[in-house]
C-alpha cells in the first residue's frame, strides 16, 4: 500500500485549500505549511497508535480529514512546480539520520536576521541559540539599506551594529563560550549583479551574502544578471539564488550549468537558503552544483531564534543532491572560511 509522506499529506491539504473559502480554506492552507515542520511522519504517529492533533495546525477536523487520506490514499499526488521539490524536516531527519556525521561537520550557519533589520530578536538571542546547537559560528546577514520594506540598514548602522557583535563576541569568551559571531550582510543586489552599499563599509565585514529581491518575476532568460553577481568583487555568496518561494513565486530562469560553472570558476559560494517555503537552491539545481564542482553555503535565513533549526532541510538537500563535504563552505573550521573569503579580496 502507497504511504503518505508528509510532502504528499502537504500538497493535499495546499489543494483543498485552494476548493475551500474563509476559515476553512485558511486552516488547511496553514497545516499545509504546517507539514513541513511536522518532525515526525504523521503516517508513523498513527501507526503508533498516537494521535494526529499533536501536530501543528492540525485541529479535530483537519486530523479526520488526513485520517481519510491516509487511510484511502489518492492514486496520484504530484505537486505543480510552484509547490515541488521541497523537502520536509520529517524527510530531512530521515537523510540525516542515515548521514549522522554530516550533523557533526556542520560548523555554523551562515544567514540569519536580527531587530537590525526585519528580525525579531536581538544579536545576542541568535548568537545564544547557535550555542545551544553547538556551533563555532553564525553570520549575522541583515538587510542592507536599499530593501527599505525589510528595513533594510545603511553603512552608519551597519556600523553601530559591528560594535554591538564585537560586545557579543566579548561577552562570549568571557563566558569561555567557543561561537564566533561574523560580521556580514545580506546585501540587495540589483538586476545588474551591484550591491547598494559603499565598498568602504563593507571592508569591516567578515563576509558579504549578496542576494536578488526584485525583478523575480520576469520569465526571460536571467544568466547575465547572475554570472554579474558573481563577478561581483565585494559578494562572496550569492543568496536564495533563484527567488523562489512555496506556493507563491517559481524563481528565475537561467543556463543553471553556465552560471555554477562560473561560481566554481571563481571560488564563490551559492547558497541553499533552508528557510522552509524558499529551500533555494532545490534539489534539482544542486545537483547541477554538484557536476559543476560549485562551493555551497547553508543559511536558515532564520528571522527567529527557534529558526535556526531550518538548517536540517538545507543540509539534508545538500546530502541528497550528493555535495561533496568538501564543497559546503559551513564545514570549514573558522580560521579556514575567513582564509576562503580573503582569497577573493
Ligand atoms: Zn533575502
Amino acid at each position: 500500500m502507497q504511504r503518505l509522506s508528509n510532502a504528499k499529506l502537504a500538497e493535499l491539504l495546499a489543494r483543498q485549500a485552494a476548493q475551500e473559502e474563509g476559515i476553512r480554506q485558511r486552516a488547511y492552507k496553514r497545516a499545509a505549511r504546517s507539514a513541513f515542520l511536522w518532525p515526525e511522519e504523521a503516517a508513523d504517529l498513527l501507526a503508533k497508535g498516537r494521535a494526529l492533533v499533536e501536530l501543528k495546525s492540525v485541529g479535530p477536523f483537519i486530523a479526520r480529514q488526513l485520517h481519510t487520506w491516509l487511510e484511502k490514499p489518492p492514486l496520484r499526488v504530484s505537486a505543480p512546480l510552484i509547490r515541488r521539490d521541497f523537502l520536509t524536516i520529517a524527510e530531512a531527519r530521515s537523510i540525516l539520520a542515515a548521514r549522522p556525521d554530516w550533523g557533526e561537520r556542520l560548523r555554523g550557519d551562515l544567514q540569519m536576521h536580527t531587530l537590525w533589520s526585519d528580525g525579531s530578536a536581538g544579536v545576542a538571542e541568535m548568537a545564544a541559540a547557535a550555542q545551544a546547537r553547538g556551533y563555532e559560528y553564525i553570520a549575522i546577514t541583515d538587510h542592507s539599506k536599499g530593501l527599505k520594506i525589510a528595513g533594510g540598514i545603511d553603512e552608519a548602522a551597519l556600523a553601530k551594529q559591528g560594535d554591538e557583535i564585537a560586545a557579543v563576541n566579548q561577552s562570549i569568551r568571557a563566558g569561555n563560550g567557543q561561537l564566533h559571531v561574523l560580521r556580514s550582510i545580506e546585501m540587495n543586489l540589483n538586476p545588474r549583479g551591484e550591491g547598494d552599499m559603499d565598498v568602504d563599509a563593507l571592508r569591516g565585514l567578515d563576509l558579504v551574502l549578496g542576494s536578488f529581491h526584485s525583478s523575480l518575476r520576469t520569465t526571460e532568460d536571467q544568466t547575465e544578471r547572475y554570472i554579474k553577481a558573481i563577478r561581483n568583487p565585494q559578494v562572496h555568496i550569492l543568496g536564495h539564488p533563484r527567488g523562489r518561494i512555496y506556493n507563491f513565486r517559481i524563481g528565475l530562469a537561467a543556463d543553471w550549468p553556465r552560471v555554477f560553472a562560473e561560481a566554481a570558476k571563481l571560488d564563490k559560494a551559492l547558497e541553499i537558503d533552508s528557510y522552509p517555503d524558499r529551500q533555494d537552491l532545490n534539489l534539482s539545481l544542486l545537483k547541477i552544483a554538484r557536476r559543476e564542482g560549485t562551493h555551497i553555503s547553508l543559511g536558515t535565513d532564520a528571522h527567529h531564534p527557534w529558526q535556526l533549526e531550518f538548517i536540517e532541510l538545507g543540509l539534508a538537500a545538500a546530502r541528497k543532491a550528493g555535495i561533496p563535504a568538501n564543497r559546503i563552505v559551513n564545514f570549514l573550521p573558522l580560521d579556514q572560511l575567513l582564509g576562503w573569503v580573503r582569497r577573493h579580496q
